[in-house]
């Protein structure tokens, strides 16, 4: 199965090993299961995601807060929302070979596999009974040992756990974030005491939002399509409070979804035919949420969630007051009234972006031999590339560094005297570096350079000294 850019998960996996995006985590070690590294050209591109998202969605937003909470919290925390009791997948267990999985997921690749009339929208809604029936029913296999002799479906917990203090019997439980959204609410008060909250008619008061990006944590069991699903993973979320007397759930749940899809077509340029909206049925839905929609994306592996739109009413905040004994209503400027917000809750996974990205932008050029990332260039890991177009020649060399180190404090600016200039300009395509500069022996004379296009392999000549000014106006 193939997304419609027709890119398959090893092609794009075979290539972010070769330059540098991502290496499987602990690799030496024989590796760890769904624990990836992102390597030197990888982190730039998801601090370049992470930074472009922050830009849009907080520093250039009236309300909307930025917050960096810490992965350990208080226990306590996650009894109050709920996660040591509902954060779980249904897991089956094969007796015969002793395999533990998921057991949507088991069923989810059976019917692909098999065809077997079933609609697999419906997995995500079946209850854990009605999975252990289908299972009997249509005699499900290991795919480890083939028998198909399973345990009745369980529940198994997501949090990740941890241990506070190295004295054995000191040693106090907490967890690893299994979401960021929790490091917000906590701090709800925090915040409205120590900053003017402002909604977006630049008044102090609901509705406002507060934003953060960082890891959370899932002790997750199942093959995780490179990095699509990992233990670790990076997410940016907001949570975006109002007040539900005065403002309708619906509408504002509307206006998240459009901020979303502009994100997801202007910044991240992915095509309108491959993303979709799925709702969530009432069985899949989260425990804290009231409505839940995924943006999907058609991944090598077919459609799957992006990010995440939910409606998750007071219940955080009402739980945490409760819990905690603290006031964690609003006063409305205004009337004096004390408002308990209910929140809207955008979440976008950052590394399901980076893999989005590189499905959507990875392109084969049939007519020059090339693989090319046609990432948009706010995002491209390096702006621009240098070359000497002899890497034996010391005047050309030492030009060439000469423009390397004007252009590098003003743009991520790649250096490469390796091979020769085809292999240069193809190795940059395929880490998806926009331009490419070459110095020759015309710049000895001239002070021009040639500037070749990633995409079209078009070449111009341009002056050195216009050549950020030129270079900036179109990475914009
Ligand atoms: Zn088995």
């Amino acid at each position: 199965m193939a997304s419609s850019n027709n890119v398959s998960l090893e092609k794009i996996t075979a290539l972010a090993k070769r330059r540098g995006f991502i290496f499987p985590g602990s690799e030496i070690y024989g590796g760890l299961a769904n624990v990836y590294d992102y390597g030197p050209v990888g982190v730039e591109l998801l601090l370049n995601i992470k930074k472009l998202w922050w830009q849009r969605f907080v520093t250039r937003r009236v309300d909307i807060l930025g917050l960096d909470t810490a992965i350990l919290m208080n226990p306590k925390v996650w009894q109050a929302s709920g996660h040591t009791q509902s954060f779980t997948d249904v897991m089956v267990d094969c007796k015969n070979c002793k395999l533990r999985t998921r057991a949507d997921h088991l069923l989810e690749n059976y019917i692909n596999q098999k065809k077997i009339g079933f609609d697999l929208k419906k997995i995500q809604g079946l209850g854990i009974k009605e999975l252990g029936l289908i299972f009997k029913k249509h005699k499900i296999p290991c795919p480890e040992c083939g028998q198909s002799d399973w345990t009745e479906p369980r529940h198994f917990n997501l949090l990740f756990e941890t241990h506070i203090g190295i004295l054995p019997e000191k040693k106090s439980l907490t967890y690893l974030r299994g979401e960021i959204a929790q490091g917000m609410f906590v701090n709800f008060k925090n915040v409205i005491d120590s900053f003017r909250v402002l909604n977006p008619e630049l008044e102090y008061g609901l509705p406002f939002g507060i934003a953060q990006a960082g890891k959370a944590f899932r002790n997750e069991i199942t093959k995780g399509n490179l990095i699509f699903r990992m233990l670790e993973f990076n997410l940016a979320e907001i949570e975006y409070f109002f007040d539900p007397k005065k403002q309708n759930w619906q509408k504002i749940f509307e206006s998240w979804r459009i901020e979303m899809e502009k994100w997801v077509f202007e910044e991240l340029r992915l095509s309108k035919k491959n993303i979709k909206w799925r709702v969530h049925s009432e069985k899949e839905r989260a425990h804290y949420s009231k409505h839940t929609e995924d943006l999907e994306y058609n991944f090598p592996f077919g459609f799957k969630e992006l990010y995440g739109l939910a409606y998750r009413t007071d219940y955080d905040l009402k739980n945490h007051m409760e819990k905690s004994g603290q006031d964690l209503t609003f006063t409305d400027p205004k009337t004096g009234q004390k408002i308990l917000p209910h929140v809207i809750e955008p979440t976008f996974g950052l590394d399901r972006t980076f893999l989005a990205l590189l499905c959507e932008h990875y392109w084969e050029d049939k007519v020059n031999k090339r693989v090319v990332l046609k990432l948009p260039p706010k995002l491209a890991p390096f702006k621009v590339a240098v070359f000497p177009l002899l890497a034996n020649n010391q005047n050309l060399v030492n030009k060439a560094k000469k423009v390397f180190e004007l252009l590098k404090p003003n743009l991520a600016t790649a250096w490469d005297a390796r091979g020769n200039i085809g292999k240069r300009y193809y190795s940059q395509d395929e880490i998806g570096t926009p331009f490419g500069i070459t110095i020759d022996h015309q710049t000895l004379k001239d002070k021009t350079v040639t500037l070749r296009d990633r995409d079209t392999t078009f070449q111009k000549r341009i002056k050195i000294q216009k050549l950020i000014s030129y270079l900036s106006s179109l990475l914009r």
